[in-house]
């Protein structure tokens, strides 16, 4: 640390990203990325779009915002494209945090929620997930926080129903909910309709995973048109030209390629589907994840165990080393042949650990 770093940063610990090796021997299932690569239409649309980098992109990102809307059958005003959700994440802590108005969330789920609280030197709760690891909605119910949760939820991949949050949203009627739905493509229920219903309901979605634009950092958020002011007031402060060309160019180019994503989606779904039972066939215990990966543990083996000795046979998944948590893996769902490589190996590991 510097001398001259500020105080108000001098505690924050910052969020550790998955790892992302250098090199490409790994069959890499650490970072819940689409083991697909982006839609042709993304490809070209992005290359052409190198002609025109001289130029600043448009800072209201408008034609991709228009087909974002379409998609998700709300208007223009109702959505703000962002670099990534994580920065849609960070403008709404920003937006409808502060030291007074403070932040909720499951105690196990998306790392980053208490990265931006302590960055926005916003107070929080962390909210104990059951032992299930099911989200309880009574801890929710007119808790007068700004609340934040993942549906399906990471690294569980557990889902809410719509009514549920609708009942959050209900009992919280003066709080701004944001619901993260950055693998709803893979088996939820989106509840961006319910934004129509009610002005506190804030939806985020990314490209970087149904869409395989995970490199390209692309990301929206969906909300009453007063919700999106607020936050678009945020991003004209911070960095109005928040999407460059060639991502906005591969953003439309993939909203072109609808069948490709949806054909993608199922194949993960299929996949995690076949994958989950060959684990439990071997004993892992899993829970019911809607997502593109899978959350297990196996009753012999220690989750860094299992991690570390799937990394020295060139496979990478990802272990968090929480109380409560450390048990587990969550293993990205690949294509057949990941899946195929990663139980063979994983079948080695318990007979290695007999
Ligand atoms: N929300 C959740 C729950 C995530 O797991 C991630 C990915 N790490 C994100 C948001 C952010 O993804 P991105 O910034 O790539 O859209």
């Amino acid at each position: 640390m510097s001398r001259f770093f500020s105080d108000k940063y001098k505690k924050l610990v910052p969020y550790t990203p998955g790892e992302q090796p250098k090199d490409t021997q790994y069959i890499k299932l650490n970072t819940n990325e689409s083991p697909f690569p982006p839609s042709e239409k993304a490809i070209i649309a992005a290359l052409e779009e190198t002609h025109n980098l001289q130029l600043y992109p448009d800072p209201e990102c408008r034609k991709l915002t228009e087909k974002v809307a379409e998609l998700c059958g709300v208007e223009y005003e109702n959505v703000l494209m962002t670099n990534g959700s994580d920065e849609i994440l960070n403008f709404a802590f920003m937006a409808f945090c502060d030291s007074k108005n403070g932040a909720a969330f499951p105690d196990i789920s998306y790392g980053f929620y208490s990265v931006f609280a302590e960055l926005n030197n916003v107070p929080y709760t962390e909210i104990p997930l059951k032992d299930d690891f099911s989200i309880d909605i009574n801890d929710y119910k007119g808790i007068n926080k700004t609340i934040f949760i993942a549906n399906p939820n990471a690294p569980t991949g557990m889902t809410l129903s719509l009514e549920q949050i609708e009942e959050i949203l209900k009992t919280n009627p003066d709080r701004v909910v944001v619901i993260d739905e950055a693998y709803v493509d893979f088996g939820a229920e989106s509840c961006i309709p319910l934004t129509k219903k009610y002005d506190n309901l804030l939806v985020c979605q990314t490209f970087s995973k149904s869409r395989s634009m995970a490199g390209a950092r692309l990301g929206f958020g969906v909300g009453s048109a007063d919700l999106i002011a607020d936050l678009n007031t945020v991003k004209y402060s911070t960095n109005p030209y928040n999407i460059n060309r060639m991502t906005m160019a591969a953003g439309i180019g993939v909203l072109n390629d609808e069948a490709y994503t949806r054909e993608n989606c199922a194949e993960i779904a299929r996949n995690r589907e076949y994958t989950t039972k060959k684990l439990n066939e071997i004993g892992f215990i899993t829970t019911d994840s809607k997502s593109n990966f899978i959350f297990a543990k196996h009753p012999d083996v220690d989750g860094k165990v299992i991690y570390e000795s799937l990394k020295k046979k060139g496979i990478l998944v990802r272990h968090f080393s929480k109380p409560r948590i450390s048990d587990y893996v969550r293993i990205t769902v690949g294509t057949s042949e990941q899946m195929t490589a990663l139980l063979f190996a994983l079948k080695k590991v318990l007979e290695e650990n007999k």
